[in-house]
């Protein structure tokens, strides 16, 4: 009798351990692709964040630099930990600020600087809702920790330039741009921004845009 028992107990054993695999199969070959975002995608005063981008888009949280919670898409935060990480080695401590902003914040910060900082600021750093690179949460505003003080003011920023070319020279190797270079602004539509840097996923391609001192706009015309 026991080993009638047995028997069966291994007969059921062998039969769900088989129903677990052909189930976990099946859940395989049912799943449908995902569809990923487009890491080239163009966001500027011309070019609307795209439609769907916010269902697309996977963030994760991060801290920036005062310990408060921000969002950054997955790969650009994984890229960029191992950027701050390098340029640690160097004694240069770069630390997030601004990163993904949706439509509704951008339009919250609009009215809010308008008010703070008046129109003419706000037209010169603010983009509007649904044309800022910050929907994407590809885009990454640093700041800088120097002797354990942050500095994240636009113009004590512009002026540490040492600094930040050291910081630039490595962007390409982890797949990141300077988006709005010195000089550019009939192009990027920005005055020159040194701490605004955007994910593109393709070492190669921001190694020819940072190399050639291109805008993210010139080489997608160069290469359209
Ligand atoms: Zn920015």
């Amino acid at each position: 009798m026991k080993k009638v028992i047995y028997s069966v107990l291994v007969f059921a054993l062998v039969l769900t351990i088989a129903g677990c695999g052909s189930k976990k199969k099946d859940k395989k070959e049912e799943k449908p692709k995902k569809a990923t975002i487009d890491y080239m995608v163009l966001v500027n005063k011309k070019n609307k964040l795209p439609n769907n981008w916010e269902e697309l888009v996977e963030l994760e949280t991060a801290k920036d630099a005062w310990g408060d919670d921000v969002q950054v898409e997955k790969k650009a935060l994984e890229q960029f930990y191992k950027l701050q990480k390098d340029l640690l080695a160097e004694g240069i401590d770069i630390e997030l600020d601004s990163i993904y902003r949706s439509v509704a914040e951008q339009q919250d910060l609009w009215d809010r600087w308008t008010v703070e900082k008046g129109e003419e600021y706000v037209k010169t750093y603010v983009a509007v809702p649904g044309y800022s690179e910050h929907h994407t949460g590809l885009a990454i505003d640093v700041c800088l920790k120097i002797d354990g003080e942050i500095v994240a003011d636009n113009e004590e920023m512009i002026a540490n330039k040492e600094i930040f070319a050291k910081v630039h020279a490595k962007l390409a190797d982890y797949g990141f741009i300077l988006r709005y270079p010195e000089g550019k602004k009939d192009i990027t539509g920005y005055d020159y921004e040194p701490w605004h840097f955007r994910y593109i996923n393709d070492t190669k391609i921001a190694k020819e845009i940072m190399d050639n001192n291109l805008t993210f706009e010139e080489y997608l015309e160069k290469n359209k």
